[in-house]
């Protein structure tokens, strides 16, 4: 642990230091030594580095280590700075008072990136723990360990875990050995996956006996071994993190991936739905944003996360919005009251682990206090309405007790005193009127000594050496009474104590150390008062963020005009849909667009040219597919939407050089995911698909998905450059062309003319590809174009041969009459 020169004879802190250091190898130490944390050897090599602090040496007589230190105050942005440079951190604090031998230090606290709850380490949105583990699939635990959220499921798919994984953007995964022994696997998952990845134990055994710990049981929904491991793998590792408290954890939740709409992780790139393609880029989550409550905005994300399958539940959260749009009052006055709220469930999770400070007790107070008017608003309300109703009427009268007990404002941290009210435990009020009465004894001494001496400059003082004294300046030494002692002489004045002042400073201490005592006692069982109740505090925290978003949703739909789509079991009917997203960019001049899918056009082939506006066009309509399911309302004059079983995208190039593989590779991968998985129930979006090899491969490709995708039934759109596509519209029944309107412009850029872009998609397919107009756009040379232009002719003749091959190559001559050929040659030479 600790490299060094010199005999190897440690000295004793360094000892101590050492064995601390052994029992968390995987840690870097935080050593407490007075008003500094100090880290030794390698660690302080890598402290220096990660924290820009310099590199000292910590000598003795006989040996030497690097060292370097930060103040205590410093902690947290330095713990900080360390979790996310990927290290896991444990504190040791000096757990005595010094005195003259070495001080007694114990580890306080494991810090890790999945596993913190100081709310100030914590971003204000869900903070995951994963573990996967095999066996038959795939095994996959998430724990919360800020609010108690625990859930798992099982996978078949590799692709199915990633999709589920990258949703929940875990902070920090263990792998199981099988997994993390694998070489290939873990590459490839590091390259996807770029968090903190944690050892951890994956025994049977243990994952049982720390299910039971912590649970009271071994689930019976949990069955495969691979779910038991990794459920037992997340508790157990959270469970060191956390000293052992993992209170607030009490069920797990066996979830069905089938249970929500699919929308693989490239569907929630693609999407923007949680982060943007540009760096500055806005996401869907941040147009949807009108959420009051860090629950809130967790909750909102939950549910972007996983779009609903089941009908009447949409149809209930759209019945709740749709109730919120109409009532502004009610949603003005809801959102006034949110503002005011905290976070409940992360307070209902640090109450539940006894870890609450006294100012979080207060914060809890405070928002519980919220909820009688919160209920009262709901008055009258059925559906979702009425059942947050009634968990936030459900919650016994806790309020009255935390405000019985604590004081209005208390200090941040326990034992400083002044936490518990005057009046509210006998005991306490005896010890504090007692320290006061000799307080106020105190300050009339400087009055009454006046008096009594006739020294009129008499003054009291207070130091740490001598504590209380009495203080008289040279002058007047001679009239100081017999009963005075002296302690201190100074340049012209002295210092005197006197035996009754040090019995009632003595008293003052002991009254008041008793009291900080026995406030924290009370304290304490308050906090383990409320823990009790910690369950229904969950129930109540869940209640007020379904409150916030579904008051969020409805804002944003009255804000932005957006439209209460209805559920239909047939097909889509979008009108005057606008992207979420790109319509507030283009601040008004967005061009809504209209949008049918059903039986006899369930595929449209969208073509025109580059920045005309294929791509917003399809994500408009994914985005309210997704936006249906969620149970928002949709940006659109009109909706009707099917309950789509997917989502899948295929949208852009996009690189992934850091994976090593070719842009192309994974552009295939991600179409076989799509063509393997969609059904006639699903949505369907490609975005210029083959663009990432050869033309002829590239038109080859697409053909043959758009006619795989079209035989399943999906509801697809696909947007390309590749104008043979068009063709297909007419021997495939329910392949509808649309494309794009623009139009060319003689008159545009001085005369060389261009393309002027409407954004407006029409029946049809476009008439070109108008690629050299773009490239003429763009500021090609004029002499390039041209000749782009002259080229392009003599390929469309080349086309022609093309599309004889292809229609001599598809003729069956074991059925084709002798006049038929005929009639056939008759047409080519007609054509050529
Ligand atoms: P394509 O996929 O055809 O290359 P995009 O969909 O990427 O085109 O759109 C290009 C740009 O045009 C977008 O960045 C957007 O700002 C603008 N745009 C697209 N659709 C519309 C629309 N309906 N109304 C207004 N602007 C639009």
């Amino acid at each position: 642990v600790l490299k060094g020169t010199g005999s190897g004879v440690l000295p004793p802190m360094l000892e101590q230091y050492v064995a601390l250091r052994d029992l968390h190898p995987d840690f870097l130490l935080l050593f407490q030594c007075g008003d500094f944390y100090e880290t030794f050897g390698e660690d302080a090599e890598r402290a220096a580095r990660l924290l820009g602090i310099a590199l000292t040496h910590k000598s003795s007589k006989d040996f030497s280590t690097p060292m370097a230190g930060v103040p205590i105050r410093t902690l947290d942005s330095n713990v900080e700075r360390l979790l996310a440079a990927g290290v896991r951190v444990a504190v040791a604090d000096q757990i005595e008072e010094p005195g003259s031998g070495l001080v007694d230090r114990k580890v306080t606290q494991l810090l890790t990136p999945g596993t913190v709850t100081e709310e100030r380490l914590l971003t204000a949105d869900e903070n995951y723990l994963g573990a996967v583990a095999t066996g038959d699939g795939y095994a996959l635990a998430l724990l919360d360990v800020s609010t108690g959220e625990f859930r798992c499921a099982a996978f078949h798919t590799r692709t199915a875990l990633y999709d589920e994984l990258a949703r929940h953007r875990a902070r920090e995964v263990l792998l199981a050995p099988e997994l993390a022994g694998n070489a290939a696997l873990l590459a490839d998952f590091q390259t996807r996956f770029p968090v903190m990845l944690s050892p951890a134990n994956f025994g049977e055994e243990a994952a049982r006996a720390e299910l039971g710990e912590v649970l009271g049981e071994v689930p019976g929904s949990l069955g495969s071994s691979a779910l038991v491991r990794a459920c037992g793998a997340v508790l157990g590792y959270a469970r060191l993190t956390q000293q052992g408290r993992l209170e607030m954890v009490r069920r797990v939740v066996r979830f069905e991936p089938g249970a929500h709409m699919r929308l693989s992780e490239a569907a929630v790139r693609a999407l923007e739905v949680f982060a943007a393609q540009s760096p500055q880029g806005v996401t869907l989550m941040d147009v949807l944003n009108e959420t009051r409550t860090a629950g809130g905005r967790r909750r909102l994300r939950a549910w972007l996360r996983a779009p609903l399958l089941d009908e009447l539940s949409i149809r209930s959260r759209l019945d709740a919005v749709e109730t919120l749009t109409r009532a502004a009052d009610l949603r003005g006055a809801v959102r006034a009251l949110l503002y005011r709220a905290h976070d409940l469930e992360r307070l209902a999770a640090r109450v539940a682990t006894r870890r609450a400070t006294p100012r979080e007790v207060a914060s809890l107070a405070r928002t519980l206090e919220l909820l009688p008017e919160a209920t009262r608003l709901l008055d009258g309300h059925d559906g979702l309405l009425a059942g947050v109703r009634a968990r936030l009427g459900a919650l016994p009268d806790v309020v009255t007790l935390i405000r019985a007990a604590l004081v209005d404002d208390p200090p941040i941290r326990a034992g400083e005193g002044g936490l518990i009210r005057d009046g509210f435990h006998a005991e306490l009020d005896t010890l504090r009127e007692g320290a006061l009465g000799h307080r106020a004894w105190l300050a009339e001494l400087e009055t009454s000594e006046r008096g009594r001496t006739g020294i009129g400059s008499l003054k009291v003082g207070f130091n740490n050496v001598f504590g209380y004294y009495l203080e008289v300046t040279g002058a007047h030494l001679g009239k100081v009474p017999a009963d005075y002692r002296q302690i201190a002489t100074l340049k012209d004045r002295a210092r005197f104590t006197r035996p009754d002042l040090r019995d009632r400073e003595r008293e003052i201490a002991r009254l008041e150390t008793a009291a900080g005592r026995l406030e924290l006692e009370v304290f304490t069982e308050l906090r383990d008062g409320l823990a009790a109740h910690a369950e229904a505090l969950g129930e109540a925290a869940g209640a007020l963020s379904d409150l916030d978003v579904l008051t969020a949703l409805a804002e944003i739909a009255v804000e932005c005009g957006w439209v209460r789509p209805q559920t239909v079991s047939g097909g889509a009917r979008l009108s005057q849909a606008r992207h979420p997203v790109v319509e507030r960019a283009t601040g008004g001049r967005f061009v809504p667009n209209d949008a049918e899918l059903g039986p006899t056009r369930h595929t449209l082939l969208l073509t025109g040219p580059n920045m005309a506006g294929k791509s917003t066009y399809l994500r408009t309509v994914a985005l309210c597919a997704l936006l249906h399911q969620v149970g928002s309302f949709v940006p659109a004059d009109h909706a009707e939407l099917p309950v789509y079983d997917a989502i899948h995208t295929r949208i852009g190039a996009s690189d992934d050089l850091a994976g090593g593989r070719s842009t192309f590779m994974v552009e295939m991968s991600e179409l076989a995911a799509i063509l393997h998985g969609a059904t006639h129930r699903s949505l369907v979006i490609l975005d210029e698909v083959g663009r990432g090899t050869s033309t002829l491969d590239g038109l080859a490709i697409a053909q043959s998905a758009l006619e795989h995708l079209h035989a399943t039934g999906a509801h697809t759109l696909f947007a390309t450059h590749y104008f043979e596509l068009t063709r297909l519209e007419a021997d495939h029944p329910g392949l509808v062309n649309l494309h794009v309107a623009a139009e060319e412009d003689e008159t545009a850029h001085g005369g060389a003319g261009g393309l002027t872009f409407y954004h407006q998609v029409i029946p049809g397919a476009a008439r070109q590809s108008y690629g050299v107009e773009v490239a003429r756009l763009a500021g090609l040379p004029a002499p390039v174009t041209t000749r782009a232009a002259r080229l392009l002719t003599a390929l469309n003749a080349g086309g022609d041969d093309r599309k004889l091959t292809r229609e001599l190559a598809a003729l069956d001559l074991g059925r084709l009459t002798p006049m038929q050929a005929l009639e056939l040659l008759h047409k080519w030479q007609g054509e050529a």
